[in-house]
């Protein structure tokens, strides 16, 4: 259950509705949000005869939700969580574009690519400062010197900036630097680092498992909202099948079923998934048809020479042509880019 108190509930209003779910038996888990505080009613086994909090002053509603995911859930609200950064917003009609290298590799290349993926129409730039690869001795990233690049590469475009963080220990560098903290793939199950998240105030990208389920998703991001931050963007970026053809197989029926289940904005990132760059402008255009709030595409200046994630990254060429031809989908299912 959770129990919506008014946007000027006071402090002890929110304590006496806290007194009167222990008495009751259950725990009180106030969340803060920025107009109004939610209380999660944990450690029912059934429905909650709510009668007596419904009536407690300060309380605008109660809502019984039977997901475990109380504050991610659909029946926990019926408005959309939006999330902006800037000028983009995760969730509305509009679908942002996040673009850039897998990797940071050094000031020159990121600043070149920057501006050719700014004057192609994207609105966030990616790329990894800390990289989690499969193999130690592979690029592991610039670490502090590729965040400051990307700080120089925000201020000379003016568009945000989304990167990785891997560990507890860096998430206030990390979000001192950075628009949009990015959780990976291999970290989806990092409680302590969801919770980490949760507690500062930057959004989050949460991508995917690969071997995680859409309900271990929505759990993960209940994570981070718990700890009181509402502005968590899902990513769908491939689940590891049977397949061979593609790096991963993109779950494209995950969009609506996030749709269906959760408040959340869910974008997809159709590079990780088929990890080929033949692959991704048809899986972006799908991607665009199925609902997607927005895209995370790779894009790299000399994707012969990358130190990361070459084979399955855009020319900035090809992304130019690939939002073109997204403009018009978008527009067939009533959003713009
Ligand atoms: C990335 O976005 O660069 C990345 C490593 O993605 P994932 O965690 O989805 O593999
Ligand atoms: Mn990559």
């Amino acid at each position: 259950m959770l129990v919506i108190m008014k946007n000027d509930a006071t402090e002890g209003e929110i304590e006496a509705v806290g007194k009167s779910i222990r008495e009751m038996g259950y725990t009180a888990k106030p969340v803060p949000g920025v107009q109004r505080t939610t209380i999660c009613v944990l450690g029912n086994e059934r429905r909650v005869d709510s009668s007596h909090i419904e009536g407690l002053s300060g309380v605008m509603e109660v809502i019984h939700v039977s997901k475990p995911y109380k504050l991610v859930s659909r029946e926990g609200g019926k408005e959309p969580i939006h999330v902006r950064i800037g000028n983009c917003e995760f969730g509305g009609t509009a679908i942002p574009l996040i673009a850039g290298p897998c990797a940071v590799e050094d000031r020159g290349q990121y600043l070149e690519v920057a501006d050719a993926i700014k004057r192609a129409g994207a609105s966030i730039l990616r790329g990894g400062a800390y990289k989690p690869r499969t193999s130690p001795y592979s690029f592991q990233g610039l670490g502090e010197k590729g965040l400051e690049i990307l700080a120089e590469a925000r201020e000379v475009t003016g568009l945000p900036v989304c990167t990785e963080v891997m560990d507890v220990e860096h998430v206030s560098l990390v979000s001192e630097y950075t628009d949009i903290i990015q959780i990976g793939m291999r970290n989806m199950h990092n409680y302590s680092l969801l919770k980490r998240v949760g507690c500062q105030g930057k959004p989050v990208l949460l991508k995917r498992g690969m071997a995680a389920t859409i309900n271990e998703l929505l759990n993960a991001a209940e994570y981070i909202i718990s700890e009181g931050n509402w502005n968590v963007i899902l990513c769908e970026r491939g689940i590891r099948t049977f397949e061979e053809q593609t790096r991963n197989t993109l779950d494209l029926s995950a969009i609506p079923i996030i749709h269906e289940l959760s408040r959340l904005p869910v974008i997809v990132d159709p590079s990780h998934a088929c990890g080929r760059w033949m692959h991704v402008s048809p899986l972006s255009r799908a991607a665009v048809a199925v609902g997607a709030d927005g895209l995370m595409i790779e894009v790299h200046n000399h994707p012969e020479s990358a130190l990361s994630d070459g084979p399955q990254s855009l020319k900035p060429e090809l992304f130019e042509k690939l939002v073109k031809h997204l403009r018009t989908i978008a527009e067939t299912v009533g959003r713009t880019l």
